[in-house]
């Protein structure tokens, strides 16, 4: 057996492949695949770019499986992953597995188009599918927890909304689960932490691990927008922030299921604890 995994450079694909690599693939079957593969160690390598076919086509032949990470440069993502896709079934691989959004065919999170447009192509593609819809990442919230250590607030226009995240660590293991044995065949999991918080519980979170008093302040979708931009951001970036809110304020992100400790054999990490890791 050999996976390929792509991104991995990147955050999530560097923690999979080690536990792939803890979990017994040994290094010769596996295959790290980046745009810049040099820094990584003990595995075979591949350059690849999302963007050149015969990268892609090189980097999987001989593979029976490929993680394929969802890209970073959002409108260009579905036509890469669509490369990714006919590469994979040109080189012969048996499987992909893709690394997809919360509810991606009914959602209406702003991030869920792409995820939801590489499902189709991927469903349609005669290869034989796994989907990890993959919740939020607990380490997304770093920079405001971070941030509320000076000014004691995290700001936020969720409402009551809550967020099922889970460690980033916890994803990849899962995605390792799903490549290392069982049967994943045409299997969609949300993938999600076991607990769905409040931002009134991250504030929380972020006073025990930071030992400052935090609170949470919800503000409209239109107040949070103009903060921002008058704090320094650009219209685009603070609508976008703004706009995700409003997602979870919608409970796009608020479900909560046992698919990922199923997968990983193990409670998902809490929300205090992620932050800790991450801010260590
Ligand atoms: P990173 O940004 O750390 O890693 C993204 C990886 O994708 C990098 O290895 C990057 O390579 C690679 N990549 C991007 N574009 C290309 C391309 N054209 N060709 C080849 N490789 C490419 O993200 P994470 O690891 O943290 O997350 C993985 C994915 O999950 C993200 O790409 C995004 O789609 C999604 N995501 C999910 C979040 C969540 O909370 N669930 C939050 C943020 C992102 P390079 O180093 O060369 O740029």
């Amino acid at each position: 057996m050999s996976v390929v995994v792509t991104g991995a450079t990147g955050q999530l694909g560097r923690l999979v492949v080690q536990h792939l690599r803890a979990g017994g693939l040994p290094a010769d079957e596996l295959v790290a695949a980046a745009r810049r593969p040099e820094g990584l160690a003990d595995v075979r390598t591949a350059t690849i770019d999302y963007d050149d076919p015969l990268s892609l086509e090189t980097a999987f032949a001989g593979a029976e499986m490929v993680l394929l990470i969802s890209g970073t440069e959002v409108g260009t993502r579905v036509a890469q992953h669509g490369r990714v896709i006919d590469a994979a079934r040109a080189a012969g691989v048996r499987r992909v597995v893709y690394t997809s959004a919360p509810h991606a065919d009914t959602t209406s999170l702003v991030l869920a188009p792409d995820h939801r447009a590489t499902e189709e192509l991927l469903k349609a593609s005669g290869l034989a599918w796994t989907i990890l819809r993959n919740n939020w990442y607990t380490e997304n919230y770093v920079g405001a927890v971070e941030q509320a250590r000076s000014t004691g607030v995290l700001l936020t226009s969720t409402g009551d909304g809550r967020v099922a995240s889970a460690s980033r660590d916890d994803f990849a293991a899962g995605a390792a689960a799903v490549l290392l044995g069982g049967d994943h065949d045409g299997r969609v999991y949300e993938l999600s932490g076991d607990v769905a918080w409040s931002f009134d519980q991250l504030a929380e979170a972020a006073s025990a691990v930071l030992g400052v008093p935090v609170v949470a302040k919800q503000v409209s979708s239109d107040e949070h927008r103009a903060i921002l931009v008058d704090a320094g951001l650009d219209e685009g970036t603070a609508g976008f922030v703004a706009t995700l809110d409003a997602d979870i304020r919608r409970g796009d992100l608020a479900d909560a299921t046992p698919d990922l400790r199923t997968l990983i054999g193990r409670p998902t990490t809490p929300l205090v604890d992620g932050l800790r890791t991450a801010l260590a």
